[in-house]
């Protein structure tokens, strides 16, 4: 088996990730997040949000809608280049893009191929209820550009000046030919972007200071930080002057996380000619009028959500262990009583776990860790159940925390254990949890 295949098959025994409508048979390009995934993804989406909008001051966010007017779509482009010429293998009926292939044979079962055919990867959909009066419309194929829509909006009704980013974190639908690799080809599936607006002279700075943060913070939420490296477009957009992706090179397929564009006013001009309105900006102190240029960062959340688990996963002699980054796992600790059947430790655990829990404190925003309770079978099964979701620390009330209030904390990636008062506990594990911060500066601060 090799680490996909082991990594799909995780996800589903321990409740990650499960195939879409599974009980129907499964649809292709589709997938659920369980409770251990979905609490994985929220932490990782809240990290970059923490740190997209509280560490830099000026970029604020927005949740734009899943549907927009169709015309979106014929400004950005997308009604034409997202159309690509497919062929269809006649005897299995697999798709794949005429460009790829080099042999008029299917890649998958040698079967004849059709002529070309035109595709719309978008996804269309109806908007109305009177049978014979419905709009055409369409899922949106990349969640920024509700971002463009909301440029003047947003800018309106803020005090922001240029330079400032709106970012945001929001599902995007393709009908992409051939789903594949568990997450990173999907239907359905989320983005995070950032739209960076600036003066056309500032692009290059800021260009450089973007493809520097992004990087640093994936770097700083992957367990091996050195599989990450970018990749240089050299087939570029012609409003573009450069191109980076954020790759995971360790990979065995695609490698793409995350793309860092320059879009120049390709976008703010596009739609300013389709809808007719004014897009520009006026410094309030000189009275210049311009068309803001725009630095995009734009990855994908499950794609890195799968990235980060190929990461982690490590086999040991006797165990698997996901060694995820303690702030983005979906259990921060877990809690076990010694012996199940012994009243008082049972007790003085649960005690423990409400602390951990933040229970008495939840008007205390982040004081609530999600908390494992286990007191099933023996403290070694626990220690790998824990190892395999990769819970970072597993804390263990024994006969000694009766006597002086210690209990054991071990760590999951060197199984070595310390003694810790209860105390102290709730920092402890809070301290060690730490949260991925900015390193550069923003030019000019
Ligand atoms: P690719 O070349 O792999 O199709 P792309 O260049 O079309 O990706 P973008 O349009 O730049 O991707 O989208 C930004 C990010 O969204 C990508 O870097 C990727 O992480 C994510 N993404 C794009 N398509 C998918 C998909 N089908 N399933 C999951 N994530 C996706």
């Amino acid at each position: 088996m090799d680490t996909m295949d082991k990594i799909v098959s995780l996800c589903k025994r321990r409740g990650f990730v499960f195939p879409g409508s599974e009980i129907y048979g499964g649809l292709q390009g589709f997938y659920d997040f369980g409770p251990l995934g979905v609490e994985m993804k929220n932490n990782l989406k809240s990290l970059w949000w923490n740190w997209m909008t509280r560490e830099h001051d000026n970029v604020v966010g927005i949740d734009g809608a899943i549907i927009t007017h169709p015309k979106v779509w014929d400004a950005s482009g997308h009604v034409q280049s997202f159309v690509d010429p497919l062929v269809e293998c006649k005897k299995c009926h697999h798709r794949f893009k005429a460009d790829d292939l080099n042999k008029n044979a299917c890649p998958d079962c040698g079967g004849l191929l059709t002529e070309p055919k035109m595709f719309n990867i978008l996804v269309p959909t109806q908007i109305g209820v009177v049978e014979d009066d419905k709009t055409n419309v369409y899922l949106r194929g990349e969640a920024c550009q509700t971002i463009y829509l909301d440029f003047k909006n947003v800018l309106n009704s803020s005090r922001l000046k240029i330079p400032f980013g709106i970012c945001q974190i929001g599902k995007a639908f393709r009908n992409e030919v051939t789903p594949k690799n568990f997450l990173f080809r999907q239907r359905e599936f989320e983005q995070w972007d950032l739209q960076w607006f600036c003066r056309p002279a500032e692009m290059e700075q800021w260009f450089e200071y973007w493809k520097a943060e992004r990087m640093h913070w994936y770097k700083s939420i992957f367990t091996h930080p050195e599989n990450l490296g970018f990749y240089e477009h050299e087939k570029l957009a012609h409003y573009a002057k450069k191109a980076f992706d954020i790759e995971y090179t360790a990979s065995p397929f695609g490698k793409e996380i995350e793309g860092i564009h320059w879009r120049g006013d390709w976008d703010l001009s596009r739609h300013s000619k389709f809808s007719g309105q004014d897009l520009s900006y006026t410094d309030s102190e000189t009275g210049e009028k311009f068309v803001p240029n725009i630095i995009e960062t734009s990855g994908g959340v499950d794609r890195t959500f799968l990235f980060l688990m190929l990461d982690a996963y490590t086999e040991e002699k006797d165990r698997i262990i996901l060694k995820l980054h303690p702030s983005i796992a979906p259990y921060k600790t877990a809690v076990f009583p010694l012996l199940a059947n012994k009243p008082d430790l049972v007790h003085k655990a649960r005690k423990v776990y409400e602390i951990l829990k933040g229970s008495h404190q939840s008007s205390v925003v982040g004081s609530q860790l999600n908390i494992a309770w286990d007191d099933r079978g023996n403290i070694g099964k626990r220690y790998y159940s824990q190892d395999e979701i990769g819970t970072p620390y597993c804390v263990t009330i024994d006969f000694q925390t009766l006597e002086d209030s210690t209990v054991t904390v071990r760590d999951r990636d060197t199984a070595k254990q310390e003694r810790v008062s209860i105390s102290e506990l709730k920092s402890y594990i809070v301290g060690k949890t730490v949260v991925p911060r900015k390193i550069e500066r923003m030019p000019g601060a």
